[in-house]
């Protein structure tokens, strides 16, 4: 039988005050949208990573995220989660523009979050692109406005933000900033600051680094807003 996705979204968010990370396990422990359940289990993610189970529910709860952990730890599906929940909570359409943007260094990591998301998102009616640099700019600039989430590189991002006159970003929910370290490394940080200051500033921000450098905090003063710590330490 059919339910009203007004329903699914007003008793989500009635769990969201009562989300225990110390006894969820599984996703399904936690009041995630069918959709997206649906998308998990369809590519076998059944058990959270210590980053999802810690920083996944203070997303939806509506922090801004500083999250610390290594290489490899999923810190990619920490962020996805939130950001299809939170647009499919405010029913985000195609028409509704951009409603989330992620930014990482480089075109590799782009396609990688980019491929995630197709497989995680593919029940959600939402529509995401790819802004990076070595392809075809033209192509990039026409298809823009109709993105809800971007997933982009920096240089490339804030080229459409001065050149493209069909990139509007007023409407935008949350920021990723992934491998904000990286980022950094390779030179980016004039780059993001600029982008950052062209932003919305009511809006979600999700950072998410391998390290916790003193530029990264410097990142994280200018970008978030109370942010709640979530760190991830190797066990010996
Ligand atoms: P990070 O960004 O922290 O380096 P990724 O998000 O790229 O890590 O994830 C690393 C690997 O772990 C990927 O192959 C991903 O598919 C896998 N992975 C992530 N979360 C889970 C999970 N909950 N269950 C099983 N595998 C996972
Ligand atoms: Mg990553």
């Amino acid at each position: 039988k059919h339910v009203p996705d007004t329903k699914i979204i007003t008793e989500l968010q009635s769990k969201y005050n009562n989300i225990d990370e110390t006894k969820a396990v599984k996703f399904t422990d936690l009041p995630l949208s069918p959709k997206t359940l649906k998308g998990l289990a369809e590519n076998n993610y059944i058990e959270m990573t210590d980053i999802q189970r810690q920083s996944i529910g203070l997303a939806l709860h509506g922090n801004d995220i500083l999250g610390a952990a290594k290489t490899g730890s999923g810190k990619t599906l920490a962020f996805l989660i939130p950001v299809l929940e939170i647009l499919y909570c405010k029913q985000w359409t195609r028409l509704d523009g951009l409603g989330a943007l992620v930014i990482t260094p480089t075109r590799e990591l782009a396609y990688q979050i980019y491929e995630t998301l197709r497989k995680v998102g593919v029940h959600h009616d939402i529509s995401a692109g790819l802004i990076i640099g070595g392809k075809d700019l033209k192509f990039e600039k026409k298809r823009m406005d109709q993105c809800n989430i971007i997933i982009c590189t920096p240089g490339r991002l804030l080229q459409h933000m001065d050149e493209n006159p069909l990139f509007d970003c007023v409407n935008m929910q949350v920021l990723v900033l992934d491998e904000a370290d990286r980022c950094l490394d390779m030179g980016f940080e004039q780059t993001m600051n600029s982008i950052i200051e062209n932003l919305p500033p009511k809006r979600q921000t999700l950072l998410f680094s391998a390290t916790q450098t003193k530029s990264v905090r410097d990142l994280a003063r200018l970008s978030l807003k109370d942010p709640m710590y979530v760190s991830v330490h190797e066990h010996a």
